[in-house]
């Protein structure tokens, strides 16, 4: 079909660009199914993971360089982006081919993979046996490795703690090469302990084993509402004590309009929402006395943001662009974006200062089980602390507008009432201050035995002065 001055019709071209899209679509659709398929299968092939943990091992041994590393993973890290991290410029050790989940047990209830699994495709491939990870964090893409290495909690937490202390075993090379199995029992339980939350600064994860819960196709969410804090926080000592939900977690629309979302697994929904496309879960729990979400929905229903919603992108894409422009964010007075943990028993003092000193609003409120006292705090910060319970009070997005630095005005606070923060965004701690929290001793220990050199950065410089530039 030819114009008549010889050019294409408009409804040639439209068809056929019509056509390539639908072609381009579909192969992309059909690469992505393939590559959930694989990433979902469970590929129990001792000899294929010891390969490849012996490449890794040997190219630590073979290192000859003390200059820091870092590790490259092949999906995004969730550690907040800085203009000034040193980390971009270190050598890399790669450990992109460790994504296989490589048991799911329905007997045992225990799943054991590779540190790349990612929580999207874990649950998904747990799911099929009517079991899920304990506990889930909400973003799609955070991996085991990573929420051990890291922080990693969500709201089965006021139960079982963090993702970390749902974990029987860890296999780890150390930074001279060497494979250690790691129990919270055998010769390396310090090791076992101390590997939470050092992000990468005591050796790698290279296989997790992990406890499975028995789940149920969907979740029922109720919301209950206050506008007193001391009703709040009572309420969720109740549930905690009670245990009477699976899954608690809350937002602080405001000091005087406080919701609390208790969630519990059925087996039937009358109707079912999702909130990754254009509905926000933060603002659901303003609107709606109950919810139903198919249990993966439920997962990551915050996966767009919790407080800080993309309207457009999942988190991954987001993180993924701060990570390749970082150089062009500020420096000076960046976006607040931190995890505290309060103990229930001063969160009121804590949240009187922030509503005086910050005032931002909405928070997110996860309370968290202290399952044991941990290995890797200072001996005195439990000191005369009875609470079993802490309260994880998570800030996103907060621009700075003043001179002050918020980050910093958090730290002290928390030093004040006891608490701590996660470390994975902006830190300003002082040597003193820091080991006054974290257990040096311990750290040490661990460090002697597993990165004699230091090519991992010690645990301070890593996360308090490398993530600003500083050596
Ligand atoms: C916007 C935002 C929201 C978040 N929300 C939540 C939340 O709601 N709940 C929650 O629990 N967490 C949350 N996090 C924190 C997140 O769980 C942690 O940052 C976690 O560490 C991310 O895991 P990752 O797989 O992305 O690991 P990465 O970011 O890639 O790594 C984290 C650290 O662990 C180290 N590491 C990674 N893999 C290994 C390994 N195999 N062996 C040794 N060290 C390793 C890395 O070197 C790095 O220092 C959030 C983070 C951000 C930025």
């Amino acid at each position: 079909m030819q114009c008549p001055g010889g050019m294409p019709s408009l409804v040639v071209i439209v068809l056929v660009a019509g056509a390539v899209a639908a072609l381009v679509s579909g192969v992309v659709a059909v690469v992505a199914r393939r590559g959930r398929a694989r990433r979902r299968a469970v590929c129990p092939d001792p000899a294929r993971h010891a390969a490849k943990v012996a490449r890794i091992a040997g190219a630590l041994r073979e290192r000859r360089s003390t200059a820091p590393l870092s590790l490259r993973k092949r999906s995004v890290s969730h550690m907040v982006p800085k203009p000034r991290d040193r980390r971009y410029r270190d050598d890399k050790l790669d450990l992109r081919e460790l994504n296989e989940l490589l048991v799911i047990d329905p007997e045992r209830r225990i799943g054991v993979a590779e540190p790349g699994v990612t929580f999207v495709d874990l649950v998904a491939a747990t799911l099929r046996h009517g079991l899920v990870p304990e506990v889930v964090p909400e973003l799609k893409t955070i991996t085991i490795g990573g929420a051990v290495a890291g922080c990693s909690i969500e709201s089965s937490s006021f139960r079982v703690g963090g993702f970390h202390d749902t974990c029987l075993e860890y296999e780890v090379v150390t930074a001279t090469g060497e494979v250690l199995v790691c129990t919270p029992d055998n010769e390396h339980q310090l090791v076992f302990q101390m590997m939470h939350g050092t992000f990468g600064t005591l050796g790698v994860l290279v296989r997790l084993t992990f406890r499975l819960a028995p789940a149920r196709p969907f979740v029922h969410v109720t919301y209950e509402r206050f506008t007193r804090l001391d009703d709040y926080l009572a309420a969720i000592t109740g549930h905690a004590e009670r245990r009477d939900a699976d899954f608690m977690d809350g937002i602080i629309h405001a000091p005087d309009d406080l919701v609390l979302s208790l969630g519990r697994f059925v087996d039937r929904a009358p109707y079912t929402h999702r909130y990754d496309r254009l509905a926000v879960s933060y603002r659901s729990t303003r609107a709606r006395r109950e919810d139903w979400l198919a249990t993966a929905d439920y997962f990551f229903r915050y996966d767009r943001g919790v407080t800080n919603v993309n309207p457009l992108l999942g988190s991954s894409l987001v993180l993924r662009l701060g990570q390749w422009l970082h150089r062009l964010l500020r420096a000076e007075r960046p976006t607040v974006t931190l995890d505290v943990f309060v103990p229930l028993s001063r969160a009121r003092a804590f949240l009187a200062w922030y509503r005086e000193e910050v005032g931002h609003f909405p928070l997110w409120c996860v309370p968290y089980r202290r399952v044991r006292d941990y290995e890797w705090i200072a001996p005195g910060f439990f000191a005369g602390l009875d609470d079993s319970i802490f309260l994880d009070l998570a800030i996103y997005g907060m621009r700075q507008r003043d001179d002050r630095n918020v980050y910093r005005l958090i730290e002290e606070e928390l030093a004040r009432v006891g608490g701590l923060k996660t470390l994975i965004s902006h830190n300003y701690y002082s040597a003193d201050e820091f080991w006054a929290i974290w257990n040096k001793a311990n750290y040490d220990a661990v460090k002697r035995r597993t990165d004699p050199h230091n090519i991992f950065r010690d645990l301070h410089t890593k996360t308090c002065r490398a993530t600003r530039g500083l050596t």
